[in-house]
C-alpha cells in the first residue's frame, strides 16, 4: 500500500478551516498550520463585539472530536517549493526564537489578509481592529469601561460625551454593521441601565470614498446612509484620517475630532508571509497570489508550481479579481476539496467558478440592504431578518446555531448579557 500523502494548509480561517473539514484523512494525511487555534466567523463578529450573544459563538475551534487532521499553533515564515517544505515558527511568545520544518506533498497558502491601516500614524497603537474574537471581546470591554467611566460623579458631562463617542474608520459592510449593531445597543439595553447617559453616546463613520457600502449599488448605498443618519450615526464621506492620538482622531477636512473608542475597519493589506514568496501576485491594490482556475500557484514565468494552491482573501486567479470575502474562500475550499479528493482516486474535475450570491448589511434598527444575484434589491425588515438568518448559515454547528437561538431567546426576555457586566 502506499503511504498517505501530506496536505499541509496554511491559515485557519475561512478557507483553510473549511478545507480542513472536507479533505478526505482516508486518503491524506491533513496538516493545519496557523497561529490561531479557531477559526473566526467574521460576519459574527459586530454583534459579538455588542454582546448579541456570548463571543465564543462567533469562532470555532479547529480541534474536533472525530476529526482526523493535525493542528500545528505556528507561523508560517516562508514555503520551500522545491524542497517542499514549510518554515514554521511558533506562535508562543516564549519560543519566539524556534524554528522547525514541516514536509508535505501538496501544500494549500490560505494566510488571508491582515487590515490596512495605510501607515497612518497613531492607529497601530490606539484602534480597535475586528478581526477575531479576541478584537470583540477588546471592543466590548472598551465600551462596558467607557460606560463605567461616564457614570463617575466627578464626570463631566463633555467627558461623557467623549468617552461614548464612537469613531469608526471605514464605511464597508464591517463598519456599517458595527455602528448599527452599536446604535442598536445604545438605544436599547444600554439606555434602561444607564439613563442619566441617555441622548450622550454617539456613532461616525468615517469614509474616504464619495459613498458608503462600496460593494452595493448607489441606491442602494444611500438607501442604508438614510437609514444610518435616522438613527443618529453620523456619516462623514470623502473623510482622510492623517493622525490618530489616544483621544482624537484628525482629519484633514475637520481637524481634530475626539473620541472615546477608535474601531478601524478599513481594507485588507497582505500578510508578511505572502509579501515573501516568490511568486506570481497582483500587480495593482492588494498585492495576491494569482492562481490558474485549477487553485494551482503560478511562478513568476507563469508556470504552475506542482503541488501548491492558495485561495481566500490571499490569493486570486490569474485575471479573475473575486472580492475577498467569505463567500469566495468557502466556495473555493470546497472546490480545492473536491478537486485533491478526486485526484486520489486518479480523477480530475471542470475548473473553479464562483456563483455570486446576494450581498446583505445589517443599517441597524431592523432594517438593511440586499443586493441580490439578478439584480434584484430589498430594503427594510426583510432584509433585518435575512441578515439575521444568515447568522445561522455561517454558523458552522448545530451546537453553536442551538447556543445561538437560546442566546437570543435570552436577550429578548432579560437583556443582553453586555449590559450586565
Ligand atoms: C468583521 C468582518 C466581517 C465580515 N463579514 C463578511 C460577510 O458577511 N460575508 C463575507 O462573505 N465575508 C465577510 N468578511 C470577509 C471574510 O471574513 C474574509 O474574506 C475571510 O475571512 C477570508 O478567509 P481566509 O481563509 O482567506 O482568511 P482568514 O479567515 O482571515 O484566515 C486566515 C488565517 O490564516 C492565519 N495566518 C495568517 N498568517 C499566517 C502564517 N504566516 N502562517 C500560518 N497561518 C497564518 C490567520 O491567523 C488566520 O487563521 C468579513 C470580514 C470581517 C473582518
Amino acid at each position: 500500500m502506499t503511504p498517505k500523502q501530506t496536505i499541509a494548509i496554511i491559515g485557519s480561517g475561512w478557507g483553510g478551516y473549511n478545507l480542513a473539514h472536507t479533505l478526505d484523512t482516508s486518503k491524506y494525511n491533513v496538516v493545519v498550520i496557523s497561529p490561531e487555534a479557531t477559526s473566526a466567523i467574521t460576519p459574527l463578529l459586530a454583534s459579538a463585539a455588542c454582546g448579541l450573544f456570548y463571543s465564543q459563538l462567533a469562532q470555532e475551534p479547529i480541534r474536533r472530536k472525530h476529526l482526523d487532521v493535525q493542528y500545528v499553533k505556528a507561523c508560517v515564515q516562508d514555503i520551500q517549493f522545491k524542497e517542499k517544505t514549510l518554515i514554521c515558527q511558533p506562535a508562543f511568545h516564549s519560543l519566539k526564537d524556534e524554528q522547525f520544518k514541516i514536509s508535505y506533498d501538496k501544500v494549500v497558502v490560505a494566510p488571508g489578509c491582515s487590515t490596512n491601516t495605510f501607515n497612518t500614524p497613531g492607529v497601530d497603537e490606539h484602534a480597535f481592529m475586528v478581526k477575531n474574537v479576541n478584537d470583540a471581546n477588546a471592543i466590548r470591554d472598551k465600551i462596558n469601561e467607557n460606560l463605567e467611566i461616564a457614570s463617575l460623579p466627578c464626570t463631566t458631562e463633555n467627558q461623557q460625551r467623549q468617552l461614548l463617542h464612537i469613531a469608526i474608520v471605514g464605511g464597508g459592510p464591517t463598519g456599517i454593521e458595527i455602528a448599527a449593531e452599536l446604535t442598536d445597543l445604545f438605544a436599547g439595553d444600554l439606555m434602561k441601565l444607564y439613563p442619566h447617559l441617555r441622548g450622550k453616546a454617539s456613532v461616525t463613520v468615517h469614509d474616504v470614498a464619495p459613498n458608503i457600502l462600496a460593494p452595493f449599488d448607489q441606491k442602494l448605498s444611500e438607501y442604508a446612509q438614510k437609514s444610518l443618519e435616522k438613527h443618529k450615526v453620523e456619516i462623514k464621506v470623502n473623510s482622510h484620517i492623517i493622525n490618530v492620538t489616544n483621544d482624537t482622531i484628525e482629519t484633514r477636512e475637520d481637524g481634530k475630532i475626539a473620541y472615546g473608542i477608535l474601531i478601524w475597519a478599513t481594507g485588507n493589506k497582505q500578510r508578511p508571509i505572502v509579501d515573501q514568496l516568490n511568486v506570481m501576485k497582483s500587480n495593482h491594490g492588494l498585492k495576491r497570489i494569482l492562481t490558474d482556475d485549477r487553485l494551482q500557484v503560478l511562478a513568476l514565468d507563469g508556470t504552475i508550481i506542482p503541488g501548491s494552491y492558495a485561495m481566500g482573501d490571499a490569493a486570486d486567479i490569474d485575471g479573475a479579481s473575486l472580492p475577498t470575502t467569505a463567500e469566495v474562500a468557502v466556495q473555493k475550499a470546497a472546490y480545492l476539496a473536491h478537486s485533491i479528493n478526486a485526484a486520489a482516486v486518479g480523477r480530475t474535475i471542470e475548473p473553479f467558478k464562483y456563483q455570486q450570491r446576494a450581498l446583505v448589511t445589517y443599517t441597524g434598527a431592523g432594517d438593511g440592504v440586499i443586493m441580490g444575484r439578478r439584480g434584484h434589491e430589498y430594503t427594510g425588515y426583510g432584509a433585518w431578518l435575512s441578515w439575521r438568518s444568515g447568522n445561522f448559515f455561517w454558523t458552522r454547528s448545530w451546537k453553536r446555531k442551538f447556543m445561538m437561538t437560546l442566546a437570543w431567546i435570552m436577550d429578548w426576555v432579560d437583556g443582553r448579557e453586555m449590559a450586565r457586566f
